[in-house]
């Protein structure tokens, strides 16, 4: 064979068989997060595995509920469910404390370990789970769990012996997040949300390298979004229009390990 054989694009073209890793910080990243991903390639036949580094213990508790006890557990069983709506076969849970968004590290909190450290455990997941593919948050809303989950994917990636598989980072892009702020503006006005600088917001828009329409796997989801019943869904309140505009459409970047 003297042809040449091009390369699968295998975030583009998702075929039966092809294995995709989505490693997160916390129950119900991988749904209000990166959900439509999930999806779009579990429904085209991928096997997926979500890996979750915390049991979201320091999650906020949705307003009105109970006290459940014991949140991480109630977390962990929410990831379970929401896994099972948006079609990922394997969940694994890593072990780690949730670091909260600010203040001290507890024992075990995921910050607390260096990136090596959680590189070396993804790694061994990579090793075992081999994906073609592996999406992660891309940390740009500012929570310092879902940067190191990010940091600890690229460190993980780039020992590994080529082909390596594709990194990808799901993003909230600039221009989405400031109609976001405009509306958090106009619905709650006199909020914290008043301090933020547009400009800080979510990833550059130059930065997405691809846009997908996943209108198609809405309903999961959705579904999925509605299994966190503990946690308020960051899309809760949204006008219908920024709401779509979030959940029927992925902005991601690929990222090139060198
Ligand atoms: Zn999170």
């Amino acid at each position: 064979m003297t042809s040449t054989t091009a390369v699968r694009d295998h975030l583009l073209d998702v075929r039966p068989g092809d294995r995709w890793l989505v490693a997160v910080a916390h129950p119900d990243d991988e749904a209000f997060g990166c959900g439509s991903v999930i999806a779009r390639a579990a429904a085209l036949g991928a096997e997926v595995t979500v890996a979750c580094a915390t049991r979201g213990e320091a999650g906020e508790l949705r307003p009105g509920l109970p006290d459940p006890g014991d949140l991480g557990a109630v977390r962990e069983a929410e990831l379970h469910r929401a896994a099972a709506r948006l079609g990922a076969g394997r969940v694994e849970l890593l072990g780690y404390r949730d670091s909260a968004f600010a203040g001290d590290l507890a024992a075990g909190a995921l910050c607390a370990a260096d990136v090596p450290e959680v590189a070396a455990v993804l790694r061994g997941l990579v090793e075992d789970v081999r994906p073609d593919v592996v999406v992660v948050l891309d940390g740009s809303d500012g929570h310092r769990d879902h940067l190191h989950v990010r940091a600890a994917a690229r460190a993980a990636l780039r020992e590994l012996a080529e082909p390596r598989p594709l990194l990808v980072e799901h993003c909230l892009p600039n221009a989405l997040m400031r109609r976001w702020l405009d509306e958090m503006r106009a619905l709650r006005p006199g909020t914290a949300h008043l301090d933020l600088d547009p400009a800080s917001l979510g990833r550059p828009d130059g930065e997405i390298t691809d846009v997908l329409d996943v209108s198609g796997v809405l309903d999961r989801r959705e579904a999925a979004i509605a299994e966190h019943r503990s946690q308020t869904s960051p899309f809760e309140g949204l006008g219908a229009e920024l709401r779509a505009a979030f959940l029927a459409t992925d902005h991601l970047a690929r990222v090139g390990l060198h």
